[in-house]
Parts: structure tokens; sequence; C-alpha cells
């Protein structure tokens, strides 16, 4: 009977007295996650980093019109000095273009206008997917990355997402990583002495469903493109890591950088197994602080060990997110706010890396593994 009563009164006072004390903002008690934003009321030390420690090399950057005025070129100057950002590699040489001549005319104009800063610039070239399925298609693609590099000016190979995500076989079906035709372009590579950034698929998360478990519910919410389904004839994450690890592997004479860690940045012990295995394999950070960023100890336990595999990238252009990178990377500080919800809504720990990791990753390992780069103005 006494419990009874109680009970009947804890409702009582749940739906009437409570609902009432706990009606936040204006919303009628109830903020939703996007609108959550608490202010941190944590003390300690703060370090915010503006400008790198060190000058830096970032190999992922994409520039698509800078052939197209001086301009373009002009206005990196002054955020590429505040950020002590000494060389961009701009991964988009030949632009977005589907005709081949077109994107031939944006490599030669892009690489033209980065020359005006000599040591400031550097430019990837492409390869050309649309064509596969010609006929010699390999024995083409080989030789134009021959010539971009040769004769154009192209200090690397960057492959996009569309390998694996949408380039086509003539039936319909997606074209793996690892198809034999291609087998000749990365050989290439390799006897050309370039390193071949290669980005292949997305966060794991993004082949999950999309409920209230999904790490990355956020992201997808707001880029619904970015949903990945097997069931509509998408490749497995797992089966499109497998084939980037499949050419890696059969590649030895190449160097391959993978994009956002390999899409194993929340994973470092599978990272570090698979660095291991693969000795020309390298990774760079772009778009992946936040994973980083939520696990000092492992990671600097990490990049100690993987010191000279690991390059500096940030991959979008937006100069005033930088400062997330090099605050993780540099300070030991503690519990600081990433840039972006929809990659973390979590803050960031500072890995506090030692000066000679530190230059490693911002430049002495480009200066090794990209041929050609000017290594004046970097300290020793
Ligand atoms: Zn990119």
């Amino acid at each position: 009977m006494k419990k009874i009563a109680l009970l009947s009164i804890g409702i009582a006072i749940s739906s009437s007295v409570f609902s009432q004390q706990i009606t936040i903002g204006d919303n009628n008690g109830s903020v939703s996650f996007e609108e959550y934003d608490p202010k941190s009321t944590l003390v300690v030390p703060q370090n915010p980093k503006t400008r790198a420690k060190f000058p830096f090399i970032d190999v992922h950057n994409h520039q698509f019109a800078m052939g197209e005025s001086r301009d373009n070129v002009d206005k990196l100057l002054p955020d590429m000095d505040a950020l002590n950002l000494r060389t961009m590699v701009n991964l988009s040489g030949r632009s977005w273009n589907r005709d081949l001549d077109k994107s031939t005319m944006a490599l030669v104009d892009n690489i033209k206008n980065a020359n005006l800063y000599p040591g400031r610039f550097a430019t990837f070239t492409n390869v050309d997917f649309n064509t596969i399925n010609e006929k010699g298609w390999s024995e083409k693609a080989a030789k134009l990355l021959e010539d971009d590099v040769k004769i154009r000016g192209a200090k690397g190979l960057k492959i996009y997402k569309n390998l694996g995500f949408s380039v086509k076989n003539t039936d319909g079906s997606l074209v793996p990583i690892d198809d034999s035709r291609i087998d000749a372009v990365w050989a290439k590579a390799g006897e050309l002495g370039i390193p071949v950034l290669i980005h292949s698929g997305d966060p794991a998360s993004f082949w999950q469903p999309l409920n209230q478990f999904n790490e990355r519910w956020l992201e997808l919410k707001t880029h619904p493109g970015r949903k990945k389904d097997v069931d509509k004839g998408d490749f497995s994450f797992e089966q499109i890591i497998e084939q980037q690890h499949h050419i890696i592997s059969k590649h030895k004479n190449t160097k391959f950088i993978a994009a956002h860690m390999g899409w194993y940045p929340n994973d470092l012990k599978k990272l570090d197994s698979l660095l291991t295995a693969m000795p020309n394999m390298y990774v760079e950070i772009g778009a992946v602080i936040a994973e980083l960023g939520r696990q000092p100890h492992t990671a600097n336990k990490f990049f100690t060990k993987n010191q000279d595999r690991i390059l500096f990238g940030k991959d979008s252009w937006v100069p005033s997110e930088y400062s997330t990178y090099f605050r993780v990377l540099e300070t030991q500080d503690e519990y600081f706010q990433y840039h972006k919800k929809y990659h973390a809504f979590w803050p960031m720990y500072g890995i506090g890396l030692s000066d000679d990791v530190l230059k490693k990753v911002y430049y002495k390992n480009a200066l090794k593994i990209i041929p050609g780069l000017d290594s004046s103005g970097f300290p020793e």
C-alpha cells in the first residue's frame, strides 16, 4: 500500500511540477542535438595557435582555378604567410574537366601560375577515368602521366574517391580500385619516382544505419548524399579499403599516400599494423584531426613510432580551421573546441608532439617523398 502511494505521488510530481521546472530556453523543455552548444566551464591553460611553429607543407589542398587568373594565386599568399604555410600542394592540377584536352590545358595553366611564386606551390596531376572502357586506355593513361610529370611539371598523382564510388564499367558495375587496367598507372608513378596521393572510401560510419548510434549522424543528416548503401550497389567500406591495400602491396616500388589516414584515424593500432605491413604506404591527416584530438596519448605514441610516414594535409581551404590542427599537434591543451560539429561533437586535446616529430610531419617527410620541392625556407 505504502509503495503504491509513493509511486502515484511520484507520477503526479513529474508530470506537473518537474516538467515546468526543466523548461529550457524557448524550445519548450528540449534542446535538439543540433542546437546544443554548451560553453565549457573548465579553467585550464589555453594556448591557441593561429600560426604553425615551423614552416609547413600542406600536401592535401584543392585549388581548381589557379590557372584561370593570376588573382586566384595572388590572393592565396597572405593567408599562407599568416599560417606559415610555405608550400601548398594543389592536388587538382587537372581541375574538373570531363574533356581531356581541356583538363590538360588546365594543368598547364595551373602550373604556369603556380610557378609565379617559386617554392610556394606544387601541383599534382589526375587520371582521366571517363574513358577507362576505351581500348588502349592503360597505355594512354600511363603515357599521359609521364608527359604530365616530364613535360608539364606535375610533382605527383592524386586519385579522387570517384574511383571506387562512381567510375563504372560498360555494364554499369563499379570499377574496383585494383582493376588491372590501372596497374600501368601505378607502375608508371613508381618508375617516375612520384607519389600517388589516393583518397579511397569515406568514414566507415557512412555505411552504418543512420540512427542514434551513428557517430556521424549529424554529418549524414546535413549531407545525405554521403550515405553509402551496399544494397544500392556501393562497394562496402571493407571492400574499398581492401582494394586500396591491394594496389599498395602489389606496387611496392610506388609510394602511396593514403588520404585521411586511410580512414583508420580512429583505429591507430590497425593503421600501425598496415604501415608495418606496407613500407611504401604513407598517410596524411586531412580532415581527421578530430579523431587524433580525442586520443592524445595513443596518437602521440603512434606519431612518435611512425614519424617518417605521416604528412600534414588539410583538404578544404578554410584558413581559419588550420588553428585546430596546429593546436592539436603542437600543444598539450585540454578540452578545446573543434571547428565543425558534424565531424566532432567532442572537444580536442593536444598531442604535444616533440619538435623533431613535428618537423617531419610539417615538412621533412613531404620533402623526402615529393621530388623537386624547394627545400629552402625550411629549418634543419
Ligand atoms: Zn581532398
